[in-house]
């Protein structure tokens, strides 16, 4: 019973699935080569203060400029990358072009700090922290200009290992931000245990607000109960005029997503922060 088999995965004798897995090696191999021949691009995608209109950050994603393909986009490799260890090299690669964009935007508007997503396998890595300050202090990385985000479920792993780890981060001038906040099972009071600097509430929930009034009572007092625990708050997937000036009225302090502008090329940033102008801000507000 191939379907069947297939469906359980362990459909070792159907022919499509050495083919899968012939697909699989090829890709594995591409990705190696990327990673290590100057594959990658780093995009930013800008981050707003909602009260100054200030560009107060960018976050750095991941591409891959695939030969054939074209731009292949993170969700398409990073699960892959975590399962061959090909991520260490790789979140060491995106920390790198971080700080080199960094070194030369010293002293430029562009200056400002960039956060990086780390995934769990590089949190259970012991030597996280080391290549860290060592990339660091090679490329004279001032504290707080770099950033990482991290998901709660990778938080809840192995919570010990991972407190030790970012509080060391922390120690050395890293600051952590929880990303897509609401979508694990953690809660406010959990993370407070945790050197947390941000949340970033998930676009699911941002996007639902507008047209559901329990959503938008979710983003309003998680944004109240991230500032009593000293955190700061980033919105994700703002979209439009609308999910600004909502969230600007629960006093959200960030502002991330396509009404601000999409994630672009490290080339394209300087161009952008020249003609940016921040949305006005509601009046009576
Ligand atoms: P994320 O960290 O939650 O990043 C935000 C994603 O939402 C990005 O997708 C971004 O393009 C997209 N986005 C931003 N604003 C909007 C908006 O207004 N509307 C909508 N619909 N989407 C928006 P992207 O670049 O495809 O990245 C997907 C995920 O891949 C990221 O989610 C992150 O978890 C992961 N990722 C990206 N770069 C890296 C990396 O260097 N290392 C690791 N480990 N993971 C990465
Ligand atoms: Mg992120
Ligand atoms: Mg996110
Ligand atoms: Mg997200």
């Amino acid at each position: 019973n191939h379907a069947r088999m297939h469906h359980l995965g362990y459909a070792v004798f159907d022919p499509s699935y050495s083919h899968a897995q012939a697909a699989r090696l090829v890709m594995i191999g591409e990705l190696r080569h990327a990673i290590e021949n100057n594959g990658l691009r780093l995009y930013l995608q800008p981050k707003i203060d909602m009260r100054s209109g200030a560009v107060c950050g960018a976050e750095g994603l991941v591409r891959w400029m695939h030969e054939k393909r074209g731009i292949v986009g993170p969700n398409e490799f990073i699960a892959l990358a975590e399962q061959t260890m090909l991520i260490k090299p790789l979140t060491e690669w995106v920390i790198d072009a971080a700080l080199r964009l960094q070194q030369e935007w010293l002293h430029t508007r562009c200056a400002v700090p960039i956060a990086i997503n780390l995934s769990a396998v590089n949190l259970r890595d012991a030597g996280l922290p080391e290549a860290l300050r060592a990339l660091r202090t090679e490329r004279g990385s001032a504290r707080g200009m770099l950033e990482i985000e991290l998901t709660e479920s990778m938080l809840m792993e192995d919570a010990e290992h991972a407190l030790q780890v970012l509080a060391g981060l922390r120690d050395d001038g890293v600051p952590l931000h929880i990303d897509d906040f609401g979508t694990g099972y953690s809660s406010l009071s959990y993370l407070s245990r945790l050197p947390v600097d941000c949340i970033k509430i998930d676009r699911s929930f941002v996007n639902d607000m507008l047209h559901n009034e329990n959503a938008a009572r979710i983003v309003r007092s998680t944004i109240d109960l991230a500032h009593d625990l000293g955190c700061k708050v980033v919105a994700e997937g703002v979209e439009s005029r609308e999910h600004w000036d909502r969230l600007a009225s629960f006093g959200c302090d960030i502002a991330q997503g396509f009404f601000i502008a999409k994630p672009m090329a490290a080339q394209d940033f300087p161009g952008w922060m020249e003609a940016f102008q921040a949305p006005q801000m509601p009046s009576g507000a």
